[in-house]
């Protein structure tokens, strides 16, 4: 029988850093199951204020947190840094003092709210989790989120322009614009 053999693309081709990038991501995109689901009056509230804060002059953060059902993340409340402490923000990074996190927690915890998102502001559109960013995360739960927003958080800001990060449990993993718009949802 003279069955035409397809040659094997995958085989003969050469590996490129592209191809190891896009297996990474196919181990990882099974691992994204979480779902966000903002409330449209806390997510105008939130960027309004980052954007306020950093004067486009300075990065800015905020802590959403609310309730876990399932695999779906609902923030109800946001909490603003600079409100919770002196956040001592200068261009390029910013942090909460030990006991500004210490103080939030216990608030949280007597709510009966949990930790959401992290949600702060880069000075131009790298919307990537920095270094600092990765190592400076208030909670390593998987499904846990971190938002990145660009251009210190100037307006129009669009979902698709963020960086949406989430906890996998191989670590940080950056959504496409697709699972964005599939993942990440303001509730009108
Ligand atoms: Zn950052």
């Amino acid at each position: 029988m003279g069955k035409e053999r397809k040659p094997n693309l995958r085989i003969s081709r050469i590996p490129s850093k592209a191809s190891a990038r896009a297996f990474e991501r196919v181990l990882q995109e099974g691992l994204v199951r979480s779902r966000l689901l903002v409330p449209a009056g806390l997510f105008e509230e939130t960027l309004a204020k980052l954007h306020q804060r950093g004067e486009e002059e300075r990065e800015s953060a905020a802590i959403w947190s609310g309730r876990i059902l399932g695999d779906d993340w609902e923030p109800s409340r946001v909490d603003f840094h600079h409100e919770l402490c002196d956040d001592r923000a200068t261009a390029l990074s910013l942090e909460l003092s030990e006991a500004a996190k210490f103080r939030l927690y216990q608030t949280l915890a007597a709510s009966q709210l949990r930790l959401v998102s992290l949600i702060h502001t880069h000075p131009q559109d790298w919307v990537d989790l920095s270094q600092i960013d990765r190592e400076n995360q208030i909670c390593s739960r998987v499904g846990f989120w971190s938002l990145v927003i660009p251009n210190y958080g100037r307006p129009p800001c669009l979902l698709t322009e963020m960086g949406i990060h989430t906890r996998t449990e191989k670590g940080w993993y950056r959504l496409t614009k697709a699972e964005t718009q599939r993942m990440v949802i303001i509730k009108e």
